[in-house]
């Protein structure tokens, strides 16, 4: 485990690499970080994570109780608590509002397909946390329902959090999930993001294995699971225990076409040789209507 030295430092530094990247403006973001079983080193309250000096940080325990520093811990301490309540092999976490991730967050739109290789194999799906005010005890309870399955989501209205087994790669991931909403939102606007096969998931998510790649969870074995009415994905106290991944099934070619709204007379409904196109979701859920009416 680092001293505790070079984890104010290394704490700075991803502050400073945040901010630099457009990760957070103003005071926004936190960053923890586990110094040992019973101490968390953390961000202060109210302060640029790009201007941030070591002796700033806070020490607390885990119940949030400060045992050292000058300033009071990040507003947002209760949602890392929680996060280190829940995942014992968790050592940092990172919280910021990166611009695109967080339009995806605003939209309601999960970065849930299966689009990229090192998302897949890294990240698995990034779901979103239901909306709850910052600060309160309600985003940690939001936070609840995905963080044993998931190394990051992001948060309704809010931002993104990740949580790694150490600090750098807790940032590494808040870089890929900003990355992937680039890259998904530059598809969608282009007209079609095609989505990688169920079977290519599961050969992906077999180089877990290979590269000794850590996951909370496995890729759940089938996503409609999660789309209907019942539990789902989750598991008997609500919270999810695999990772919903939008993938279809088949021979691996079948592409997922969403078309650009306004773009034309077949923007939206029927398209001009009558056919009708859905996406992979919206199959589901017809499916899911009528396998509800036959009951
Ligand atoms: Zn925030």
């Amino acid at each position: 485990m680092s001293s505790e030295s070079t984890l104010r430092a290394d704490i700075v530094e991803v502050g400073r690499r945040m901010y630099a990247r457009g990760y957070t403006a103003s005071n926004d973001g936190n960053i923890s970080v586990r110094i040992d079983a019973q101490r968390l080193l953390m961000t202060p309250k109210s302060v640029c994570k790009g201007f941030m000096t070591p002796d700033m940080m806070c020490i607390t325990d885990l119940e949030g109780r400060k045992l050292q520093g000058d300033r009071d811990p990040s507003s947002e301490m209760l949602m890392h608590l929680e996060v280190y309540r829940q995942r014992p092999d968790v050592q940092a976490v990172v919280h910021a509002h990166p611009p695109t991730a967080t339009g995806f967050a605003v939209a309601g739109i999960p970065l849930d397909r299966a689009v990229l290789a090192e998302v897949l194999t890294t990240l698995g799906s990034i779901p979103i946390a239901d909306y709850a005010t910052p600060s309160t005890r309600e985003l940690p309870e939001a936070v609840r329902k995905y963080i044993k399955a998931h190394d990051g989501m992001l948060l309704a209205n809010h931002g993104a959090l990740t949580v790694g087994t150490d600090l750098f790669g807790a940032y590494y991931k808040m870089e890929t999930i900003e990355h992937f909403a680039k890259i998904s939102l530059v598809a969608r606007m282009l007209g079609r993001e095609n989505v990688l096969s169920r079977e290519e998931v599961t050969r992906l998510q077999g180089l877990r294995g290979t590269y000794g790649i850590s996951a909370p969870a496995p890729i759940c074995a089938d996503p409609a699971e999660a789309l209907g009415p019942g539990p789902g994905a989750a598991g008997a106290a609500g919270d999810a225990t695999c990772q919903v991944v939008q993938a279809p099934a088949g021979d691996g070619r079948r592409l997922v076409l969403e078309l650009t709204r306004g773009s034309g007379p077949s923007a939206d409904g029927p398209q001009a040789d009558g056919e009708i196109r859905l996406t992979y979701r919206e199959l589901s859920a017809l499916i899911d209507d009528a396998v509800r009416s036959i009951r």
